[in-house]
């Protein structure tokens, strides 16, 4: 079972910091093509799609978001839906030394 409450948390938290916004979804066939699927896991991590997917309009499939006992704070579950999001860390990006 995955722990309901971080989620909102975390989702809270994003939402009050960010300009995003998010919507649950109770099913699989969302309206919505681009989503975030919580999976409770053994670790903590995010199910990458290829280069490009993650932010194509395109997207049908979730991005998963593997949730696993080391990784129970707002703070990591947070990193991750941003990358699900298809933000990368700044430090790979390309115009990082100019
Ligand atoms: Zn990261």
């Amino acid at each position: 079972m995955i722990d309901q409450t971080l989620i909102k948390e975390t989702v809270d938290y994003l939402e009050k910091k960010t300009c995003l916004s998010f919507i649950e979804s109770k099913n699989e066939y969302t309206l919505y093509n681009k989503y975030l699927r919580f999976k409770r896991s053994n670790f903590c991590g995010i199910k990458y799609e290829p280069a490009g997917t993650l932010t194509s309009p395109y997207l049908t499939k979730p991005v998963e978001i593997y949730v696993g006992p080391n990784c129970r704070s707002y703070f990591i579950i947070g990193h991750l839906m941003m990358h699900g999001l298809g933000f990368h860390h700044e430090m790979n990006r390309k115009d990082r030394d100019s």
